[in-house]
């Protein structure tokens, strides 16, 4: 008898299913617009230059040692400044625990395998939709699939959802999203994206954020932010930072997830940080050394290269600058795709509204195509994205653009 015969193959990510048939389709034409990953307006995958310049600047000039288990102090530093403020009371007051983690998931995930060992009786409210992959599910165990819900489930935080996406207007829910808050129970986890939602591109306006905030407070609930695109919605991380700010301000203790793999370009690097706001700094050593005991019989340490790039580039003005400079271009290039995809399908005379390409931020379009019209056009156009309609920006180049356009009018008529 085999050991492992019992073991089934897992249930493929459908986004490997999108890109493996976009590689396989030899049609000219085909568009890529599932990737989650930025691209050049000629579709390719770009390396920043300050990335480049910081790995010349690294190369030959460092040992391969183990960093310290919670990660590189220069990443964390630089990184608590990122989201927390250049001159934040909560850093010189040693307020924050933070570690090094694996990129965006490795922090979530970190959290909470925290969670769950600290705060076994929480559990966690996830907006809908969330950050993945396929079509909302309509079966709840296909919940499983998405990214945010596989990493509570794994850390056996039992959850829930809460009210986000307003279908009809493609925008915020607001009212739903109050109401679910404050039903609630109290001291409730909720996690939110900080910026450039995934998969909607619908964040609340800075007054909309306020009244969240204030509505915590009210309840007692704790804010976990999931940043994984700061500066990618809008091209300033200070401003991609308000939401976190704004609870900050009001006195909230949060958790916050950074990544690099977007705002850098560092996907594969797996350089993030992951920090928890405490009490005092008693408390911070003390969550600090816990989450180390958690990463440590996991991965023992965090890797050193993508963490070399990140301080490297974070601590030097010069190349910091460079860094902004950079963002912001690959903001600015998706902002004019938005505006050049709605322009387009509005000079073809489509009746129906696109303002929401505009006013989505970050990387992703939901653009409210149905699976059925998702199929139309992978069958019929060689355009290659989720069923849940999501348009990845990053994969529209002025290249592409129109005929992008076109299509969509032709199965949306
Ligand atoms: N959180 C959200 C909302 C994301 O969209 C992503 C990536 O797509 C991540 C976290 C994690 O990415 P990574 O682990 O590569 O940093």
């Amino acid at each position: 008898a085999s050991w492992f015969g019992h073991v089934e193959p897992a249930a493929k990510d459908p986004i490997l299913g999108v890109t493996e048939a976009f590689l396989a389709d030899p049609s000219p034409d085909k568009v890529n617009i599932g990737v989650g990953a930025y691209r050049d307006d000629n579709g390719r995958p770009v390396v920043l230059e300050c990335v480049r310049e910081a790995e010349r600047r690294i190369a030959g000039s460092t040992n391969m040692e183990y960093l310290p288990m919670g990660g590189s102090v220069k990443v964390i530093d630089e990184s608590l400044k990122l989201a927390y403020g250049e001159d934040s009371e909560f850093i010189k007051d040693k307020r924050i625990a933070a570690v090094q983690a694996l990129s965006g998931t490795g922090a979530c995930r970190l959290f909470a395998d925290f969670q769950k060992r600290f705060l076994p009786d929480t559990q966690i409210y996830i907006p809908t939709p969330t950050w993945a992959n396929l079509h909302p599910p309509k079966i709840p165990d296909l919940m499983y699939f998405l990214s945010h819900h596989n990493i509570w489930r794994d850390a056996h935080v039992p959850q829930r959802t809460f009210t986000y996406y307003h279908q009809e207007s493609r925008g915020l829910d607001f009212s739903g999203l109050m109401d679910d808050i404050k039903n609630a129970p109290d001291s409730s986890f909720f996690l939110l994206h900080a910026c450039a939602h995934n998969p909607t591109g619908v964040d609340p306006s800075e007054e909309q954020w306020r009244e969240i905030s204030h509505q915590f407070k009210v309840k007692k609930h704790f804010p976990f932010f999931d940043m994984a695109y700061q500066g990618f919605a809008s091209g300033d991380p200070e401003r991609d930072a308000k939401a976190i700010r704004i609870f900050l301000e009001d006195g909230h203790q949060i958790g916050c997830a950074q990544s690099y793999a977007k705002n850098m370009g560092l996907y594969g690097q797996r350089a993030g940080c992951l920090s928890i706001l405490c009490d005092d700094e008693m408390q911070a050593v003390a969550v600090k050394s816990q989450l180390q005991q958690i990463a440590r019989p996991m991965y023992s340490n965090p890797p050193l290269h993508g963490a070399l790039i990140v301080s490297t580039i974070l601590s030097d003005p010069e190349l910091k600058n460079l860094w902004l400079k950079e963002v912001k271009g690959m903001a600015d290039r998706i902002i004019g795709m938005r505006e050049a995809l709605k322009e387009n399908l509005e000079r073809l005379g489509s009746p129906l509204s696109w303002e929401h390409i505009t006013n989505q931020i970050g990387m992703f379009c939901y653009s409210g195509m149905t699976p059925e019209q998702v199929d139309r056009l992978t069958n019929e156009f060689h355009i290659y994205m989720t069923r849940n309609g999501r348009i990845s920006m990053a994969g529209v180049t002025t290249g592409n653009v129109a005929y992008l356009a076109n299509a969509i009018h032709e199965v949306t008529k």
